[in-house]
């Protein structure tokens, strides 16, 4: 009844800034209780005494603010319940947790300083245009956006223009534990980059996500998507698949950059290659295989030979399983299975082509159309091989018989691709005439061959001599290395005739043909490319 008695009258404390006061008394205490009621979770502390003692114990010291005649003992009255509330809680869960994670220590403190401080001068940086899957622009995050949004995005950035200047095609990011490996692929050679923390390719992973197209939520299942960026100029997609691993998320990066070439001049073969595959294609009809290794250009070979025909008076067909480009005033057919190769192929012949391009041979029933086919029109066929020998055989296997195989069949062509020396650094020195002989090559006295610089990688100072046409990686671009396997009357008769393949070998000796390790040294000596790649290249098809 006291208090009732002792009500001031109304208006006394009704004062404008007596009210701030206590508002700005409380505010502190209306975010530490939610904290609380969330910690408390955290550090398994009992729930219910703590939230009742931390809304509580302030609740009354408001109450009692109101209600005392003393405003001043009322402030101090009600600091003290609070203060002495959320600092037993602080006291018991910090009794509860190991030393790093209690809170209002110093060194805590200190750590909220100091990620104050550089929250300040974390800035969102573009250093690349960035396009999502619908083409839009991904704009650089706005100085009010989250902390983390902003770090993530400066991540891929840093990734994406880093892949650039290295000229990476591809990039991939797997988790090993509390790192994660990060490895380019440049001219078709995988290098190691630098590993980066987890958490850093974790959250360049679920930001590319929703920006590829991706369920940002999904974390296990393999995902792919698309996103583009400009390069000098030039918008290049890159392909985006993720999929969960027990250490984490893995991402892989395609730059599908490496315009396909379709200019059969540009593709590094010999001009008496070129010349010999030039007059076979214009005297149809006949087969002509062309072989490589998967990524070794075999696309690009084709497609550069069918442009080669004159599009305008001549009918121009594909069957691929999926067209890599738009080839103008060609009719490019896409198929899913062998069957419907089968009837495309069938349907397309009706039509009467003058030249008919196929990826790839998948079984007999195939094959025998297409060795009948090559009898009335050009074919050019794709094949999986290292070497024309190993396509000649795979074809005669496709069709059952040397008969079959041989009746129509003209040449084989088989590419690798091989990486051209830097310009601006390669070095120029005498070949060993030992190691020339090795490789059964000869060189004039005067003659020079070319190597990546064996000079020092440092300047005086210590500094590390970067090449800024290749950023010390030595090669830039790749080219093709062709063997061409012409089949004259010649081989076509030792073939059908199970012949010995040291006679086959010398009957295309005698017609000048050049093996890929020899065609591969040519380029050596017009200083194209070093013996060390040729070795790396030749060593790898041998596999
Ligand atoms: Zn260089």
């Amino acid at each position: 009844m006291l208090s009732v008695l002792t009500v001031p009258e109304v208006g006394e404390y009704v004062s404008l800034p007596k009210i701030l006061v206590m508002l700005v008394a409380a505010t502190p205490w209306l975010y530490a209780a939610p904290w609380v009621a969330k910690d408390v979770k955290k550090v398994l502390a009992n729930p219910y005494i703590w939230t009742s003692l931390t809304v509580g114990l302030p609740s009354l010291g408001i109450l009692l603010w109101l209600l005392l005649g003393s405003y001043v003992v009322g402030l101090v009255l009600f600091a003290v319940l609070t203060l002495g509330a959320f600092g037993a809680y602080v006291f018991h869960r910090n009794g509860r947790v190991e030393p790093e994670k209690r809170v209002l220590t110093p060194g805590h403190l200190k750590k909220l300083m100091g990620t104050r401080r550089k929250r300040k001068v974390l800035a969102a940086v573009e250093k690349i245009k960035l396009y999502d899957h619908h083409n839009k622009i991904v704009h650089t995050p706005t100085e009010d956006a989250p902390e983390e949004i902003v770090t993530a995005y400066n991540l891929v950035q840093d990734l994406l223009y880093d892949m650039v200047y290295y000229r990476a095609s591809e990039a991939d990011l797997s988790p090993v534990g509390e790192t994660t490996r990060v490895r380019y692929v440049i001219d078709g050679v995988a290098v190691e980059r630098e590993a980066m923390e987890s958490e850093a390719s974790e959250s360049i992973v679920q930001f590319l996500k929703p920006a590829s197209g991706m369920d940002f939520q999904e974390r296990r299942r393999p995902q792919s998507g698309k996103i583009s960026i400009d390069i000098h100029g030039k918008q290049a997609d890159i392909t985006v698949a993720t999929a969960g691993t027990t250490t984490g998320q893995r991402v892989q990066f395609r730059i599908l950059q490496e315009a396909i070439r379709t200019d059969v001049e540009q593709l590094g073969m010999t001009p008496a290659v070129l010349k010999s595959i030039r007059s076979m294609l214009k005297q149809p009809p006949g087969l002509v295989i062309v072989a490589g290794r998967p990524q070794s250009g075999v696309t690009s070979t084709m497609y550069s030979l069918l442009r080669d025909q004159d599009a305008y008076t001549k009918h121009l067909v594909t069957l691929e399983t999926k067209p890599a480009l738009d080839l103008e005033n060609v009719t490019q057919n896409s198929y899913t299975s062998p069957q419907e190769l089968s009837s495309s192929l069938a349907s397309a012949l009706r039509r009467d082509p003058d030249v008919v391009m196929i990826d790839a041979c998948p079984d007999q029933q195939v094959a025998q159309q297409i060795a009948q086919a090559s009898g009335e029109k050009i074919i050019l066929l794709g094949m999986q091989a290292s070497e024309s020998l190993v396509a000649l055989a795979r074809w005669i296997k496709l069709c059952g018989s040397q008969e079959a195989a041989m009746e129509n069949l003209r040449g084989i062509v088989c590419q690798l691709l091989i990486r051209k020396l830097c310009e601006t650094c390669r070095e120029a020195y005498r070949p060993d005439p030992a190691v020339l002989a090795k490789a059964n090559l000869s060189a004039g006295a005067d003659e020079q061959f070319y190597r990546p610089p064996t000079g020092p990688t440092v300047d005086e100072k210590g500094r590390p001599i970067i090449c800024e046409a290749c950023q010390n990686s030595r090669y830039v671009g790749r080219t093709g290395v062709f063997e061409w396997m012409e089949i004259n009357d010649e081989v076509r008769k030792l073939v059908v005739g199970r012949a010995p393949v040291q006679q086959i070998q010398s009957a295309l000796r005698r017609n000048k043909m050049l093996y890929m390790t020899e065609q591969a040294l040519e380029k050596v000596k017009q200083g194209l490319t070093s013996f060390q790649e040729v070795a790396r290249v030749t060593q790898k098809e041998k596999k």
